[in-house]
């Protein structure tokens, strides 16, 4: 077991050892924030069909070259094109075809009219604008060619993806499948939120926040319930996560004489890969997997400090998470913000420091959420993005930069639309 390692190396091993997960089908209205596991060519051409933009008259453009507000062109209306129509006859030269928005344009018409630019004169209609040649012309294909790959596999199905998928009439395609995570809390001061919490109990916050953490993310939390601090209560909970992709245990990782949950982690064969990693708040975090055949489930064993335990899932559970369903991007978006005011610490362990955010005119200015004790939930609540104090640095002046990786994309919000 390493002991005391900086973050990136303990990043570096949890990512080594963590699987991409297989894959499974799912069907369209069950693809939003799946991560796709196929390549997507397209088998149809988009549109079908060259097709009108407009409501207004297809036409032969050569033929109301001439056409003017003076001197409209007068052409008689062959027939009428409504969104839908198949069987569209061939437009003459020196006709004009009535048309609507999205019906196919006849064969013969090259270009279409805009309802606003003529005048209806009972079976003819007068066109006062020369139309350019294909204006109000959508082209077979000039949205998606047949073969085209269309979307590639390891993105993150949002409402675009879902469309051009039913476009296309893929109504079931391969994506990653969900990790499991099972969810672990232990200690004898710990109740359920409408436990009992006379004579100072406190409630399981971790076990909400972690599963929420899971399911933000696609991934599909198990829990565990809390064990007492006993290491038979703690295995026989242990035994049942076994089965998931990744255990993710808080509390009782310590040194503290009831801190069992290392012992019981390696009785039930999981090997450790590190425990302590050299940062504040999160340093007791242990890693390891069960099983030598680099099948069984990930296990992280986190802080039990509420802020510690959603500060280490973020900064390491989530990042696998995100891996084992098989995205590219595995981390925050990451800015250089201006700090509002100077910041000290000592060297040797790299701060993860809570900072709400706002915007200087292009510039981003970083301000600690106040007490930055890992007892204070609420500095959780308060964060917009996490300021990386370097491990060796014991300070960052007032109006230097530093990097922070961005929680809450809000503070960009805007007080106006933008148009
Ligand atoms: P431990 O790692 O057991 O020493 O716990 C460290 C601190 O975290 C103690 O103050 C615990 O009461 C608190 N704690 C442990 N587990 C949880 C939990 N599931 N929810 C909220 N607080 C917890
Ligand atoms: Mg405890």
């Amino acid at each position: 077991v390493k002991r005391d390692i900086p973050a990136a190396e303990a990043l570096a091993q949890i990512l080594a050892q963590t699987p991409v997960l297989g894959l499974e089908t799912a069907s369209l209205g069950d693809l939003l924030g799946r991560v796709l596991g196929e390549d997507v060519r397209s088998t149809r051409v988009l549109p079908p069909a060259d097709n009108s933009a407009m409501d207004g008259y297809a036409v032969c453009a050569a033929d109301c070259a001439s056409a003017s507000d003076r001197a409209p062109v007068s052409l008689p209306i062959a027939f009428e094109v409504p969104a839908g129509r198949i069987d569209v006859p061939r437009l003459a030269r020196g006709q004009a075809a009535r048309i609507l928005t999205g019906a196919a344009l006849p064969p013969g018409a090259d270009s279409v009219v805009r309802q606003e630019d003529t005048e209806r004169d009972g079976e003819r209609i007068a066109i006062r604008v020369a139309p350019e040649l294909g204006e109000n012309v959508r082209r077979a294909g000039e949205d998606v060619q047949r073969g085209e790959l269309v979307l590639e596999a390891g993105v993150r199905i949002g409402p675009a993806q879902i469309g051009v998928l039913a476009s296309l009439g893929r109504t079931v395609v391969a994506v990653h499948q969900r990790p499991r995570v099972a969810v672990l809390s232990g200690g004898d001061e710990l109740v359920e939120p409408d436990g009992d919490v006379a004579g100072g109990r406190i409630v399981s916050s971790n076990s909400w926040s972690i599963a929420a953490q899971c399911r933000e993310l696609g991934a599909e939390p198990v829990y565990l319930g809390i064990a007492r601090d006993t290491p038979d209560d703690i295995e026989r909970r242990l035994r049942a996560g076994l089965a998931a992709d990744v255990i993710v245990s808080s509390a009782g990782v310590s040194v503290g004489d009831r801190d069992f949950v290392r012992g019981v982690l390696e009785k039930l064969g999981c090997r450790l890969h590190f425990w302590g990693v050299r940062i504040k708040p999160g340093f007791p975090l242990a890693f390891g997997r069960v099983g030598d055949d680099a099948r069984g489930p990930l296990v992280f064993g986190l802080p039990g400090n509420p802020v510690s335990a959603l500060m280490t899932f973020e900064q390491f559970v989530r990042p696998a998470l995100l891996r084992m369903q098989g995205a590219r991007r595995l981390h925050r978006p990451l800015v250089r913000a201006r700090v509002a005011e100077t910041m000290r610490k000592k060297p040797g362990r790299m701060h993860l420091v809570r900072v709400t955010l706002e915007r200087d005119g292009d510039a981003v200015v970083a301000r600690s959420t106040g007490n930055q004790s890992s007892g204070v939930l609420t500095s959780m609540i308060r964060a917009q993005g996490i300021l990386i104090f370097p491990a060796e640095a014991s300070e960052i002046a007032a109006g230097a930069s530093a990097a922070v990786q961005v929680l809450d994309g809000d503070f960009l919000a805007a007080q106006t639309p933008g148009f």
